[in-house]
């Protein structure tokens, strides 16, 4: 059999092979077989300019040569032990997320439960909720069209109802408020509350942005009525909006906050941190995960920070950011833009957004329809100039040429 004949009956194969996949997803346009830097490679090796980064997961890019290397002497040397016994990375990966957390001051503020996902960065923040807050004091409040997770428990804090229906029945405890109205959640925030969980800036719901006071006034408001805040920077932490974590932004002090996603630089690793005074409600057999704050994981999130730190990521994807999103704005039928640092969403004119992104993938280019009529973009946070350009030149040609939208 020939190289390329060989080739494609392995290609045959692995697609006949999703038959063994529960169909949780669409069926893939496309199977990618590796990276580099902005770019992935489909089996054909045909390039493509990853816009998306596997969901803002990415941020240094595709095989980042400082994670890969972390990742594979860590593999080498030692890739678990049980959280019964220590491991070194655990509390060294700990003490700089709650420097970046607190501001670089240095002083420590908090402590740090790691995990594997985002989901379960957020059910620790749930379960840690009612146990600071004792018997009786057990909702926790969050926002309609909010995201976080889909656990049972993060899903019903999820403000979705269609991707809530088919699981009914739901957890008890939870209550949604409408997003940017601090009326409602004073309304809402009574002596049952344990705390308030949101996204500084919703991603899933199409990069949806609060006005400037909205989180100032909830600090207060949970202040006031002694319930924890608890903000979910799974996608936006980590630089992504061009602070190491969007609430910082704001200047405000949040109790819990969940981070994920751009932690490990693909590696799956997860971290719920929160001041220490709401930490000390855990103790041991409170909480736990077999694989959360492994070696191997935080190899990768050890080397991820210190590069993200080195390369300055929060000052690229403000500048990045700000090239990006002129560039949208020039576009056909993009009426604004959303978003913060390298976390954008063209808001179109017409409900385009599905065709606009399967056209850009089949010219080589990866966004997201993150609603009917907007087009999220999330490169990674070292993409260069020249790789913008690109993408705005054929996002641009996309839009110009898709019926529907007005021209
Ligand atoms: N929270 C937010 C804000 C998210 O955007 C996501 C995923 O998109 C999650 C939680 C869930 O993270 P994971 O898919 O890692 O469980």
């Amino acid at each position: 059999m020939s190289a390329d004949a060989a080739a494609a009956a392995e290609g045959a194969l692995r697609v006949e092979g999703r038959q063994f996949l529960m169909r949780t997803y669409p069926e893939p346009p496309v199977t990618f077989e590796r990276g580099q830097g902005t770019v992935l490679y489909d089996a054909e090796g045909r390039p493509y300019l990853d816009f998306i980064t596997g969901l803002a997961v990415v941020s240094l890019g595709h095989a980042h040569p400082a994670v890969a290397e972390a990742v594979a002497v860590q593999a080498a040397t030692l890739c678990h032990v049980s959280n019964l016994y220590g491991n070194a990375l655990a509390p060294e990966v700990a003490r700089t997320l709650d420097r970046l957390i607190n501001g670089g001051t240095g002083q420590a503020g908090g402590q740090v439960f790691f995990c594997n996902s985002g989901a379960e960065a957020n059910e620790c923040a749930l379960k840690l909720a009612r146990r600071w807050a004792g018997g009786g004091r057990h909702v926790v409040i969050s926002a309609e069209n909010s995201f976080h997770g889909r656990t049972l428990a993060t899903l019903t804090a999820t403000g979705q109802p269609d991707k809530q229906a088919p699981f009914r029945p739901l957890p008890e405890g939870f209550v949604h408020v409408p997003y940017d109205d601090v009326a409602a959640l004073s309304e809402a925030l009574d002596d049952t509350v344990a705390a308030v969980l949101l996204e500084p800036l919703q991603g899933e719901g199409g990069v949806v942005v609060p006005s400037s006071d909205y989180l100032g006034a909830v600090r207060a408001l949970c202040t006031e009525r002694n319930a924890l805040l608890m903000l979910d920077e799974v996608q936006t932490g980590l630089g992504r909006t061009g602070h190491w974590f969007a609430f910082q932004a704001q200047g405000l002090e949040p109790d819990v906050v969940t981070m994920a996603k751009a932690l490990g630089n693909g590696m799956p690793v997860g971290a719920c941190w929160a001041r220490a005074e709401v930490a000390a409600a855990f103790g041991p057999g409170d909480h736990g995960s077999t694989f959360g704050g492994q070696p191997l994981a935080l190899a990768a999130a050890r080397a991820t920070l210190a590069t993200m730190e080195t390369e300055d990521v929060c000052g690229r994807a403000q500048r990045a950011g700000a090239c990006l999103s002129a560039g949208l704005q020039g576009l056909p039928h993009v009426t604004a833009v959303r978003g913060s640092g390298l976390l954008l969403a063209a808001q179109l004119d017409a409900p385009v957004a599905k065709e606009a992104a399967a056209t850009a993938l089949e010219r080589g280019l990866l966004v997201n329809a993150v609603r009917p009529d907007a087009v999220r973009m999330a490169p990674p946070l070292l993409v260069r100039d020249e790789e913008i350009d690109e993408a705005l030149t054929v996002l641009g040609g996309v839009l110009d040429e898709l019926p529907g939208a007005a021209g």
